[in-house]
């Protein structure tokens, strides 16, 4: 049976978890922590770090070091989010070859789908140094909003990353599977996930095992990130008054605001107030250098978000409506996601709710436990856990006057699909193109364009006579496929798709190649380094010898001397070939020094 992982792949941390013995657990990383920052950095020696390593350089790295990748992935160029974020952004946000987005670091333009799969592919190494061996399969977690392009990307990154995403499930929805596991439950549930760069709230069913979504709302671009964004903004402000200086504009300066207003939103969850101080924050031309000190009381954060929270309630509310529910119906609230440690947002949910949010799921780790017991679920051909998930968009086409027509409405189960009859509307017309859309907007250019389908190959025919059937599905991992039928032959038509971001076939396989020509490079840079390592440790035992036969009275013969002289030469040309990174010549190096230390020790020894 072949195992599958969940991986929680989030805005600032990513999780892995098993199912082992039955029971979902979270593998730590090497540094004994539970999740991974979402953080990668590429060196100047064009080294790729990630985690917290890539998070600690990121002061001195800032240009090169991209995090919350995740709020880009999926995005076209041209889209405010991507707007916002040139303009906060200390890495280099480029346009990408299809109206999407790259990233510059050092010489190479990056795919957001690369970004991530380094991630993932982190986080495949984790779960592999636990396991004993390298996890092939995974089921990877996106916020419930995520739409088709953004879930494509995701899919996209783990091919890039060697691992095949058998499902991608929401985020909430993973959390109240890890909430309502190995538990016999007949409640309601609403799951309110705020993490670092989205906002998601599902309500859900649990009854006899099944996990029945009723409905799904949320924002891809409404996270921590924006709450740490306006204490940035009011240091930058405050500190603008009083020196004249905006420490936005340096980047160097800007990652460290960003680290302390991370820093002060964190405490101020526990104290009602706190220190920020960035001793030597800018450096004026005349030399004169400039400090930011101040206090941040919990009050003035709060008001300073307050509208963020309001955000998230009010989609609160208008997901219970979709679902047909009232508050009273709702048995128990569950939080996830790191700023629910935030007291206001505990509060406003309190009030929203009318109750008290439940403390049986683990902020951090629900979601990719979750994923991990839908993993064990779908490795088993397991039944017992039955999950029905929602789509969040409703899916439609561009009709004449540029409205949209919904085939499939949001918060339809999924699995689904629809099929649409489509004639054509000239004589001889033979081709047809369909642009298929998401979104709630009754103007289909108000919605996010997912492609354009060109049926061609229609038979000649006079304008209404041809009849073709398109069927538009929505997979159980939330993405849109379509096919077309002729009617009248049955037979299938051929589907041009002009994806309108992402990446094309031939792009992905060369990442796939570029990706494990670097691994194979970096495989080969440890080998070296480790021959490396013997090779100076074999010196220093030679040189210690060396040092004994000198300063010892066993006097001197010629056979010593001349073995003292075979090991001193012997170490010098292994200092010289240190350097080498040709496989070969270092072990040779290496077993000479072997053949010097060893027949010199066996004569020190008899001596
Ligand atoms: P997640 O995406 O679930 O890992 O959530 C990460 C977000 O939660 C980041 O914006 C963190 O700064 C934030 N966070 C983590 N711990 C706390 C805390 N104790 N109080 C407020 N926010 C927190």
């Amino acid at each position: 049976m072949e195992r599958i992982i969940g991986i929680d792949l989030g805005t600032t941390n990513s999780c892995v978890a098993i199912v082992e013995g039955g029971v979902p657990k979270v593998i730590s990383n090497k540094g004994g922590y539970k999740t991974t920052p979402s953080v990668v950095a590429i060196t100047e020696s064009s080294r790729r770090l990630v985690g917290q390593m890539a998070k600690r350089q990121a002061i001195t790295n800032a240009r090169h070091t991209v995090f919350a990748s995740k709020r880009l992935i999926g995005r076209k160029w041209s889209s405010p989010e991507v707007r916002h974020c040139l303009e906060t952004s200390p890495y280099e946000i480029i346009q990408g070859p299809h109206e999407d987005v790259r990233i510059k670091l050092r010489d190479k333009e990056y795919s957001l789908p690369e970004i991530s799969s380094i991630i993932l592919q982190e986080m495949k190494l984790i779960a592999q140094e636990y396991l004993g061996e390298e996890p092939l399969k995974a089921v990877v977690t996106v916020p419930a909003y995520f739409n088709d392009a953004q879930r494509n990307a995701t899919k996209d990154a783990g091919r890039i990353a060697g691992l095949d995403i058998v499902r991608i499930i929401n985020e909430p929805t993973a959390a109240a599977l890890a909430y309502g596991f190995g538990k016999d439950l007949d409640v309601t549930v609403a799951i309110y996930d705020l993490g670092g760069g989205t906002f998601d709230i599902s309500i859900l069913e649990i009854h006899d095992g099944v996990f029945d979504v009723l409905s799904t709302a949320g924002d891809t671009f409404l996270g921590g990130e924006d709450f740490d964004a306006r204490i940035i903004e009011h240091l930058a402000y405050e500190f603008a008054r009083e020196h004249r200086v905006d420490l936005r504009r340096d980047e160097m300066a800007l990652q460290r605001l960003r680290d302390a207003a991370e820093k002060a939103k964190i405490e101020l969850s526990n104290m009602t107030e706190t220190e920020i101080s960035l001793p030597f924050i800018f450096t004026r031309d005349s030399g004169e250098a400039l400090h930011l000190q101040t206090t941040l009381t919990r009050a003035k954060f709060e008001e300073l978000v307050i509208d963020l929270v309001q955000r998230t309630t009010k989609i609160c509310q208008a997901t219970l409506q979709e679902s047909g529910l009232e508050i009273g119906d709702i048995d128990d609230v569950i939080l996830v996601g790191g700023m629910t440690r935030m007291p206001r947002i505990q509060e406003a949910v309190r009030e929203h709710f009318g109750k008290a949010p439940s403390k049986n799921v683990h902020p951090d780790e629900a979601v990719a436990l979750g994923a991990a017991v839908q993993g064990a679920a779908l490795s088993e051909g397991a039944n017992d856990v039955v999950l029905l998930d929602v789509t969040p968009h409703s899916l439609g086409i561009m009709v004449h006057g540029g409205g949209f027509e919904v085939l499939i409405e949001s918060n339809s189960t999924i699995p689904t699909s629809h099929s649409h009859i489509f004639t054509t509307v000239r004589d001889n017309q033979t081709s047809v193109k369909i642009v298929v859309f998401q979104g709630e907007s009754s103007k289909a250019m108000e919605n996010e364009m997912l492609g354009e389908f060109v049926l061609s190959g229609l038979r000649s025919a006079p304008a209404g006579v041809v009849e073709v059937e398109v069927t538009f599905e929505i997979s159980a991992d939330g993405i849109v496929s379509v096919q077309a039928k002729d009617l009248e032959t049955g037979k299938e038509q051929s589907i041009t798709v002009t994806a309108t971001s992402g990446l094309t076939e031939e792009e992905i396989k060369n990442m796939i190649e570029e990706n494990q020509d670097y691994l194979v490079e970096l495989k080969k840079g440890e080998q070296v380094e480790a021959r490396r390592a013997t090779i100076r440790k074999t010196i220093r035992e030679i040189e210690k010898l060396i040092g004994q036969a000198e300063s010892g009275d066993a006097g001197s013969t010629d056979i010593l001397d001349q073995l003292r002289t075979n090991a001193t030469k012997a170490v010098e040309e292994a200092r010289q070939s240190l350097e080498q990174i040709d496989m070969a010549k270092l072990v040779a190096t290496e077993e000479s020094l072997q053949r010097a230390l060893q027949s010199f020790k066996a004569m020190a020894q008899r001596t």
